[in-house]
């Protein structure tokens, strides 16, 4: 199976709140480290495992109360993290 047959080359990648594949420029990596847990990977090349969020308003939500950056990476979310992703769900901000 090729998804990307006819398709130019850029990198995708899913979105754990939408589960939608979207081009890795326009999503918001989080990386697992061992000392302080998940953290906001503003660069998107930090090593280790990482997971994907994209930037609606509603995904935002749905990971910080489902919890699915946690789930997902098996790891718990830092608080410059959290504080991050509350930020972004704030219109005001
Ligand atoms: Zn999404």
């Amino acid at each position: 199976m090729n998804s990307e047959t006819g398709v130019r080359h850029i990198p995708l990648r899913r979105c754990v709140a939408c589960r939608q594949a979207i081009p890795k420029s326009q999503l918001t990596r989080f990386v697992k480290t061992a000392e302080q847990g998940i953290q906001l990977d503003r660069a998107a090349r930090q090593p280790g495992r990482g997971a994907y969020l994209c930037s609606k308003p509603e995904c935002v939500f749905k990971a910080l109360q489902k919890h699915l950056l946690e789930r997902a990476l098996k790891a718990s979310l830092s608080v410059e993290a959290e504080i991050e992703l509350i930020q972004r769900t704030d219109p005001q901000n």
